[in-house]
């Protein structure tokens, strides 16, 4: 805690104004005012930190604050999470919040707005409110590239029965350097959402100083840097080649050029925290994550589908189309069979792209009935359709019959839409005690 040296209050640092605001008083301080003066001294390398674990899924996020978090943000437990008294390393840098939790509010309930068949829980204020501001750390890759290439390029031109090849030798020298590719640096932080969430602007960054953590929240950092080494460089070689090759367009270039020749090398790798306006809801054994980013004020969040307000909506919107459909052509039975044989194709392809995209995701267990339920409306509808019966009330009877399925099988569609619109809840394997410190 950083006590206000007025009155003694809990300063907390202040995304308005930049600086540690006192709650009581309304005293402003520069954040950078706790700082040990001595430039060797241990706090440069470490500071203190409560560490809050999840008795439940093992989560674990630190604060510069004692006082007791009472919901984890990774698994959505309401529950008083462990606490202890530990040092951390300190990172190089910081991007601090520039967005408010009153910005981050708004920027969400904008786009649940339109997320009409969201469930009305994600939309409560009382839920909104549960934005907590963490820092994910991450880390940043400082990259260099020096040397020199020699390719050679040809350009033809067409005049008349004659092709003229004219022939250049292409010489240039390389030097470039990346700044602030950055990585997601704690796996309890998904790489999807950290992805999605991205860009962050690196000139926002600022010197670290444990102060800027007061009254947020921190997540660890427990991926090492080296996972990233070679992504990071792959990025800087295609980036590259590829506005080298821009210079020459229009020119045939051999030898290709091969990231050999541009000599990257990994100058530094630079630990640094970037803020995340965080929110998870738990329902029926999953766990959905709301989250803004802190700098941008972009929003990522998973949107699983209430089914009751989707059949609802459905509905609504079917009549319509049908009376107006009803308006514009005349509708014979034969069509309208027609209409039904493509709505159920439409479901089988729905519902096999899910089934392999959640195969892909987690090994769970799928039920097949949703697609058999298609197949038996296609089949129906091909019998009737073959047949042609005189009277037209197979017609209609075969078109109910097959909604039915089709209806049932949209059923489980929007199930397992909600299985990939969501996550498994987290189990972190935490090493105990404080042999991480
Ligand atoms: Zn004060
Ligand atoms: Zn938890």
């Amino acid at each position: 805690m950083f006590a206000c040296p007025n009155c003694g209050g809990n300063l907390k640092f202040d995304i308005r104004t930049q600086n540690l605001g006192c709650e009581h008083c309304q005293t402003q301080m520069d954040v950078y005012s706790f700082e040990d003066k001595e430039p060797n001294a241990p706090s440069q390398s470490e500071y203190d930190v409560t560490v809050f674990t999840c008795p439940q899924c093992g989560g674990e996020i630190l604060s510069t604050d004692t006082s007791a978090a009472e919901f984890c943000s990774f698994c959505g437990a309401s529950t008083i999470l462990y606490s202890r008294l530990t040092k951390e390393k300190r990172p190089n840098y910081i991007i601090p919040f520039q967005k408010t939790k009153e910005d981050c509010k708004q920027a969400y309930s904008e786009m649940m707005k339109k997320a009409i068949f969201a469930p009305d829980a994600l939309k409560n204020p009382k839920y909104i409110d549960g934005f907590r501001g963490i820092y994910m750390p991450y880390w940043a890759f400082y990259m260099t590239q020096e040397g020199e290439f020699t390719l050679n390029g040809s350009k033809s031109k067409r005049r008349g029965d004659y092709i003229y090849t004219d022939h250049y030798e292409l010489k240039g020298e390389i030097d470039a350097y990346y700044k602030g590719l950055s990585y997601d640096a704690s796996s309890s932080f998904d790489d999807n959402i950290s992805e999605k969430i991205a860009p962050y602007d690196v000139k926002g960054m600022k010197t670290f100083t444990p102060a800027f953590l007061s009254g947020f929240y921190a997540d660890t950092a427990d991926v090492d840097a080296s996972t990233y080494e070679t992504d990071a460089e792959n990025i800087a070689n295609s980036n590259s080649i590829g506005a080298i090759y821009q210079e020459f367009s229009g020119v045939d270039v051999e030898p290709l050029l091969t990231p050999s020749a541009l000599n990257t090398q990994t100058k530094a790798i630079d630990s640094a925290m970037f803020p995340v306006w965080f929110m998870s809801y738990r329902n029926a054994g999953r766990v959905a994550y709301a989250t803004v980013n802190g700098q941008t004020g972009k929003v990522v969040t998973d949107l699983p589908i209430d089914v009751k307000k989707y059949v609802k909506g459905s509905l609504l919107l079917a009549l319509p189309i049908f009376l107006l459909l009803n308006l514009l052509f005349t509708i014979t039975p034969s069509t309208l069979l027609i209409v039904v044989a493509i709505l159920a194709i439409i479901s089988i392809i729905i519902y096999s792209t899910e089934i392999a995209a959640i195969k892909k995701k987690e090994a769970l267990q799928t039920k097949k009935s949703a697609l058999f339920s298609s197949i038996f409306a296609i089949v129906l509808c091909a019998i009737v359709g073959i047949l042609q019966p005189a009277n037209d009330i197979f017609y209609y009877g075969a078109v109910i019959a097959s909604l039915l399925a089709i209806f049932y099988s949209f059923k489980d569609i929007i199930e397992y839409y909600n299985i990939l619109a969501t996550r498994r809840l987290p189990q972190f394997d935490r090493t105990g005690g404080d042999d991480r410190a």
